[in-house]
């Protein structure tokens, strides 16, 4: 398994054609006046930062979300209810939009929301 050192590099060769491109198109946000030169780059790479934080908790999320819902007390297949949308504050605070989905144990005759695989202990984002 990777260290997070390198899954950081593996990224950054991959985003770094792409980021390229992309401040090479220009059109980039105005600085602000008397504004620092650094300032203005830094905002740049905030904002580079949160978009590729946003895309893999997208893609992320998406993969945790496949397959059947086992019930958390029983492990009984749930039925799939509705979905329930809310937003989830990382610790470098970026807000993520998190798509909750509610089941249903026959079994248990409760509703439950089925966990994300790591998650629950308030340390995973
Ligand atoms: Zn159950």
């Amino acid at each position: 398994m990777a260290t997070s050192e390198q899954f950081q590099e593996r990224l950054r060769r991959a985003v770094r054609e792409a980021v390229r491109k992309c401040l090479a198109e220009g059109d980039l946000p105005e600085a602000q006046e008397g504004e620092a030169g650094f300032t203005t780059i830094e905002k740049l790479a905030l904002a580079a930062g949160d978009a590729v934080s946003l895309e893999v908790f997208e893609q992320q999320l998406a993969e945790s979300g496949m397959g059947p819902p086992h019930c958390p007390r029983c492990g009984f297949e749930g039925k799939r209810l509705k979905q329930r949308d809310r937003t989830v504050q990382t610790r470098r605070g970026l807000k993520v939009p998190l798509r909750e989905q509610e089941c249903y144990c026959p079994g248990c005759r409760r509703a439950f929301f089925p966990s994300l695989p790591g998650s629950g202990t308030g340390r995973g984002l």
